[in-house]
């Protein structure tokens, strides 16, 4: 090699050039006191360069080198070369003539004179960048790279004018039951071959797309070529078709899905990284619309989205507010959770049996946030396993308040009333519930009795090879089991008679429609006959009228609760209500 047989050399050196010369890494030698370099045909075929020996200074090299990995090459060289190191190592990224970024590393080595002094510093040059820049497991890209990508793209777009590109992030859905499935073997096989029919589909279409790997199941791909939003979203609905074909393996079959969300590129987006988060964000929205769906971004949707994200830390915040009742400062921040107290009527003598639970958020910037704001959301992020806990216990301790407050007021009376506390899908299927449930009820002082669980069909229907222990352990504590919301699920004979349900509630939809037709007095009546032979109350939902109470009192109907009779009520004026 050229650059180490123009230097005197020994033997052993001399077989070392051999050997470099067939390596694929490039050489490069310096003399410190001079400054002047020398770098191999090798060195510069990294850098892009004519492929012949170079003499140069150091800055033929540093001048290359990316901004933010300079310093810290500069430094090392620097103490190389003043002796205060004896070898080094150093990664960092390397202009290519084409413009792109190489990952090289740099390794070297001085050797001194007697007296110490630097003679010479000799050192190798490894190009990284298939390492560094493609994900192993299937052979695409990888993000580094996407995001280099995407950062020329839009210097390139700035330039032209032409904007003709989009951002598609997609992820498989339920890998995780694919790896559990199939093994990790299988999962890595279902990756490449998603990789291989993104690869098909844009090869197909010929439109020079780019895709690269994120992270475990998460894909990006650079539409290109797609001058609206039309087409980005046709070729966009062609990878999602395409993924969603069923994959073997070993013998197994599974139906692969993607959820999928597209940014397009235009001069109103920043940069490369907010058009990624924008894609990131349709994607988000399009897994919460359930499995394998495409959503394109929009103006609107990331405030959207900030705003579930702020209203989830609010969240997180109230719950911590009283998980640390001392902690007075986070009284502000957060909000309060109260339970308010919605009486169960008996129809025929108007007398309040009981009340249903129903959380609300007292939020500083929003007021009062009813449940359907944020139980959908508390469901998603698990949240609702804390706050249920907190429902539960909550409920529990205003129960044995409210039988203290009667009782020293009248200590003959015994108070007859019971309150219903809603569970959550997520909440009936926790491992450990009756055992969470009882201790509330000994922490309260109250009888199990005195407390109902409200459990919904579908939750009953996500658990389904734990709910028959969990009913039956609810059952055995003495607590009452109320069937929410009757007749809008599944409405199977069969979860009536398998679970020891002893109250069946008739969703509000039956009752506000009586006036409407036949059909929902049929049902009613239908629900009711049943109710009746399986030997269970029914609690009619959403009364609203004199003449819905009368025309279910004259079905049969007993129970009922509703805003005819009571909205739902804070605890003082429940308080109030016991104490008059
Ligand atoms: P749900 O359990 O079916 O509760 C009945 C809902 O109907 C309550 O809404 C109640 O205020 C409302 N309602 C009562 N009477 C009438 C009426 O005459 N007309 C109309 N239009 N509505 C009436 P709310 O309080 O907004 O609660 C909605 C849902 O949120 C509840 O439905 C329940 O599924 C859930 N939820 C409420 N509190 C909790 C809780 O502490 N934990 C859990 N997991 N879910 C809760
Ligand atoms: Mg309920
Ligand atoms: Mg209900």
């Amino acid at each position: 090699m050229a650059i180490l047989t123009s230097m005197e050399m020994d033997c052993g050196q001399q077989r070392f050039a051999l050997a470099a010369q067939a390596s694929l890494d490039g050489f490069w030698e310096t003399d410190p006191r001079t400054g002047e370099t020398r770098f191999s045909p090798q060195w510069q075929r990294i850098a892009g360069l004519e492929a012949e020996e170079h003499t140069a200074t150091m800055d033929h090299w540093l001048d290359r080198v990316h901004p933010e990995d300079r310093p810290e090459l500069e430094q090392r060289l620097t103490a190389l070369r003043g002796g205060k190191i004896d070898r080094m190592e150093s990664e960092h990224r390397l202009r290519h003539e084409n413009g792109r970024w190489r990952w090289v590393t740099a390794r070297a080595i001085a050797q001194r004179d007697a007296g110490g002094a630097g003679q010479r510093i000799a050192g190798t040059m490894t190009d990284q960048t298939d390492r560094k820049l493609t994900d192993p497991a299937t052979g695409l890209p990888n993000r580094l790279f996407f995001i280099d990508y995407l950062e020329r793209r839009f210097d390139e777009a700035q330039r032209s004018g032409n904007w003709n590109f989009a951002v598609l992030s997609l992820g498989l859905e339920r890998f995780k039951l694919v790896n559990e499935q199939l093994g990790y073997e299988g999962g890595d096989a279902l990756l490449a071959e998603t990789a291989a029919r993104i690869q098909a589909v844009i090869e197909a279409c010929g439109c020079g797309s780019v895709p690269a790997r994120l992270t475990a199941a998460d894909l990006l791909v650079c539409l290109e070529n797609k001058p609206g939003e039309a087409q980005a979203m046709e070729a966009a609905r062609v990878i999602g078709d395409r993924l969603r074909q069923p994959f073997q393996w070993r013998g197994h079959t599974v139906s692969p899905s993607a959820a999928l969300g597209l940014a397009m590129a235009g001069p109103g987006v920043l940069n490369a990284e907010n058009l990624m988060r924008d894609a990131d964000t349709a994607h988000s929205a399009a897994r919460e619309k359930g499995r394998g769906h495409l959503v394109c971004y929009s103006q609107g949707m990331r405030e959207r989205a900030l705003a579930r994200m702020r209203m989830e830390a609010d969240l997180e915040q109230a719950l911590r507010n009283h998980a640390n009742p001392g902690s007075e400062g986070g009284q502000t921040a957060g909000g309060r959770l109260v339970l308010h107290y919605q009486p169960e009527i008996d129809l025929e003598s108007g007398r309040i049996i009981g009340f249903e639970a129903l959380v609300r958020w007292h939020h500083p910037e929003r007021g009062l946030v009813m449940p359907n704001e944020f139980i959908p959301l508390a469901e998603e992020t698990d949240l609702i396993l804390p706050l249920g806990d907190w429902g539960l216990a909550e409920a529990c301790r205003q129960i044995g308040e409210w039988r203290e407050l009667v009782r020293k007021r009248n200590p003959q009376h015994v108070l007859d009333l019971r309150v219903s506390v809603n569970l959550s899908a997520k909440q009936f299927g926790r491992p450990g519930l009756v055992a969470c449930v009882a201790e509330a009820l000994e922490r309260a002082g109250i009888s199990a009795s005195d407390l109902r669980l409200e459990v919904t069909e579908s939750s009953l229907m996500s658990h389904e090879d734990t709910a028959q222990d969990t009913m039956q352990g609810l059952q055995k504590l003495g607590v009452g089991l109320h069937m929410d919301d009757f007749g809008t699920g599944y409405s199977s004979l069969n979860h009536l008679h398998r679970y020891p349900f002893d109250t069946l509630k008739i969703d509000r939809s039956f009752v506000q429609a009586m006036e409407e037709g036949k059909s929902s007095t049929e049902i009613i009546r239908t629900i009711l006959g049943l109710a009746r032979s399986l030997d269970m109350e029914a609690v009619a939902e959403g009364i609203e009228t004199a003449e819905q109470a009368a025309r279910l009192q004259s079905l049969g109907c007993k129970l009922g609760q509703g805003y005819y009779f009571a909205r739902p009520m804070d605890p003082e004026a429940v308080t109030a209500m016991l104490a008059a």
